[in-house]
């Protein structure tokens, strides 16, 4: 602001209030006259017109230096521990408005520093970040989806261009199909998935808790890879206590053993074991997905809840990540637990624990 620009709101704010030093230093003159007269009348003191004029244009003129001090003083204060703070937050505020998360408001300096500003300026700078990180969130999804869908589509974009080639062998003709199905099989499976976990962190859909037997669940769910697990000849080992009952949603519990059963299979070579184990403590049922497949290292153990993280990218044709999140949302929201103890090269254990009913 330019200096003349400082004088005239100097100016304008002690106009404004004035009026209000005058009637005040009046008022106080009056009171001051009133306490002198009858000070003098009591004590039988003489004072003159003259000596009472000149006490109360001083007092009247001390009233309205001090008031003027104090007023300047507390406008400072104001200043200072009110407007500054207030400004900062407000422009930082416009910055998020306009999508700025990075923002962030530095705390008072102590001098003048406010309690409830300090308290409002934290909690101010955490919602900034916690924005930001829902932001990153957002964009890192959106990217992962956008990428996830153009390797099937190219796919399927060649394929098609190859379907157009003339004269095409019955066999080739057949193969291009498949490559065109497999594409958009693949498409189709990465938005169920994707729509399932939207509906399940949306907590649209609520569990549909029943009673059942866990044991008979986990083999109606290992039955569906009959046909996997002979035609890469693994294994299979199961040891499942009976009547295990538990209270839960059926239908989500059945997506987190079909995903785990299904990268169990994925991820151990021909020749290879799957155990599944069902066992049942007082209160919990214990279940163990057990491979001898090729493992994982304790980072990428670490990352595999996440979404669209894949580990093992020699197997990402056949997946895209999404499972585990699904598995892990489905676990949190019937208040289990579950956890991975892996060795690479030697295989993998889950184990998931429920609330028996
Ligand atoms: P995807 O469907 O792509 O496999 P998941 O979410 O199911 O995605 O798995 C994420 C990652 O976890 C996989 O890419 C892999 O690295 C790792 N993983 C999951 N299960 C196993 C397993 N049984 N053995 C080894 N690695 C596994």
């Amino acid at each position: 602001m330019k200096k003349s620009g400082i004088v005239k709101s100097v100016f304008k704010w002690l106009n404004n209030y004035f009026l209000f030093f005058l009637l005040v230093a009046f008022v106080i003159t009056c009171c001051t006259m009133l306490f002198v007269s009858t000070l003098r009348d009591s004590l039988n003191i003489t004072l003159t017109d003259e000596n009472i004029s000149a006490a109360a244009k001083l007092t009247f003129w001390n009233v309205v230096l001090l008031t003027l001090i104090f007023t300047v003083i507390d406008a400072v204060r104001r200043k200072l521990t009110v407007e500054r703070p207030v400004k900062r937050i407000v422009e930082a505020a416009e910055k998020i408005v306009k999508g700025d998360f990075s923002v962030r408001i530095k705390p008072q300096s102590k001098f003048g520093a406010d309690d409830s500003f300090k308290r409002v300026i934290e909690c101010f700078n955490k919602m900034a970040e916690e924005l930001g990180s829902v932001e990153t969130l957002r964009t890192d999804f959106i990217a992962n989806v956008s990428h996830e869908m153009k390797t099937p589509l190219a796919v399927m974009q060649n394929y098609g261009t190859l379907l157009q080639t003339p004269h095409l062998s019955e066999e080739q003709r057949m193969e291009y199909a498949k490559g065109v199905t497999d594409g958009s099989r693949r498409l189709a499976d990465m938005m169920t998935n994707i729509l399932k976990l939207n509906r399940l962190e949306n907590q649209k859909i609520y569990p549909k808790t029943e009673e059942f037997d866990l044991g008979e669940q986990l083999c109606e769910c290992l039955l569906q890879f009959e046909n996997v697990w002979e035609t890469s000849n693994i294994e299979i080992e199961t040891d499942i206590a009976e009547n295990v009952i538990v209270r839960a949603d059926a239908e989500l519990l059945s997506h987190v053993w079909n995903n785990l059963f299904s990268n169990a299979f994925k991820f151990t070579e021909a020749g290879g074991c799957v155990s599944v184990t069902l066992t049942a403590t007082d209160h919990h049922a214990v279940v163990k997905v057990k491979d001898t497949g090729c493992g994982m290292s304790k980072e990428v153990g670490e990352r595999i809840f996440e979404k669209f993280y894949q580990g093992d990218t020699s197997h990402s044709v056949q997946g895209n990540g999404l499972g585990l999140a699904l598995v892990k949302r489905v676990i949190d929201i019937m208040q289990g637990e579950i956890g991975v103890e892996s060795v690479v090269g030697e295989g993998s254990t889950f184990t998931v624990r429920i609330r028996r009913a």
